[in-house]
């Protein structure tokens, strides 16, 4: 994908297209922004564009250079990766055992101390990726201090971050930081329908849930969400208790999302009855559903089933058994009472 295909981030390309056009992209760069805005994507057609046999300013994406560094064959671009979920409240260099197999260790940095000091196998520019840089350890960190403070004029370092928070001070006052922000709503969900091309139903749900951010939304978009969203509020609210035990309750993050789908259904039950716009609504697709279920609910009705939702939210928290926890939180619905004609 070249910076002309990239449908968000259109300041921080502006930037960087900025800093090429006058020669002053050198140095290190850091690239902070949440998950899914579109970083990684940037930082990979920068370097694509530096590389470029065909185009000056973005990637041609047809040139031998722009399609080894597609791939992640190209000898000069190196992504180095760390996993994505550290502990957020963290000090920066402090990380638990647990977390040590997301560590971006020594050792990564110290083969990158050695390739930027060789010569470009065959590229115009090297050009170094750090994902998840949070995840540096305190090792690691002091050593890629030393470059960063005077990385070689043939090579770029980009340090990514979603949580730039537990970042040494030091490893950013060395880079410049560029901000990447989730799209608004609406405007993601018109690039979902005019350039992917995408059903309105869907692309109204994804803006939704995926807040913002597209290269989420790009990933999740092949998957049948709607569908998938659907049976969870069916399997929780239609009236076979059983059907409840479809909601998988091994992993207390999917318990959680699942949570927020149904959470999401009442909110849209209560906007619906105070007479909110339809675009206003996350499920969309089940407009017509809620416009026929409205009148079965009070306003203090829906009141007692949002306080429901949040004490399961906190609930989850603390370890609370998580069928016990689904169990009572359909209880103080009765919603499949409220199905039976
Ligand atoms: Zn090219």
């Amino acid at each position: 994908m070249s910076f002309q295909d990239i449908k968000a981030q259109d300041k921080p390309i502006q930037i960087l297209k900025g800093y090429i056009k006058h020669s002053r992209l050198t140095g290190s760069y850091l690239f902070t922004g949440e998950e899914g805005v579109g970083k990684k994507l940037v930082a990979k057609t920068l370097a694509k564009a530096l590389n470029c046999e065909g185009q000056t300013l973005d990637s041609c994406d047809s040139c031998v250079p722009c399609l080894k560094i597609e791939k992640g064959q190209h000898p000069d671009i190196h992504i180095i990766e760390g996993s994505v979920s550290p502990g957020v409240n963290l000090e920066p260099g402090q990380r638990t055992a647990a977390q040590d197999s997301d560590s971006i260790k020594i050792e990564y940095i110290r083969q990158l101390q050695k390739d930027i000091n060789l010569k470009p196998y065959e590229g115009k520019k090297k050009v170094f990726i750090i994902d998840n840089a949070h995840n540096l350890t305190a090792e690691a960190a002091n050593a890629l201090l030393k470059i960063l403070e005077e990385p070689p004029g043939d090579s770029l370092i980009i340090l990514l971050s979603a949580k730039p928070v537990l970042l040494f001070k030091t490893i950013i006052s060395r880079c410049k930081t560029i901000k990447f922000y989730p799209l608004p709503r609406i405007e993601l969900e018109e690039i979902l329908k005019k350039d992917f091309h995408l059903d309105s139903n869907l692309a109204h749900y994804l803006a939704y849930s995926c807040e913002g951010r597209i290269g989420r939304a790009l990933k999740l978009k092949d998957i049948d969400i709607l569908r998938e969203k659907n049976s969870i509020i069916d399997a929780f609210t239609l009236v076979r208790r059983s059907d409840s035990d479809r909601l998988s309750v091994e992993n207390r993050n999917n318990v959680r999302a699942h949570l927020n789908i149904l959470a999401g259904w009442f909110r849209d039950m209560y906007l619906i009855k105070i007479g909110a716009p339809y675009s206003e609504l996350i499920n969309l697709d089940r407009k017509e559903e809620l416009l026929r279920l409205m009148h079965r609910y009070t306003f203090m009705d829906l009141y007692e089933i949002f306080n429901s939702f949040s004490s399961s939210l906190l609930y989850l928290e603390h370890n609370i058994n998580v069928k016990l926890l689904l169990s009572n939180l359909r209880e103080d619905i009765s919603y499949g009472a409220l199905y039976r004609k």
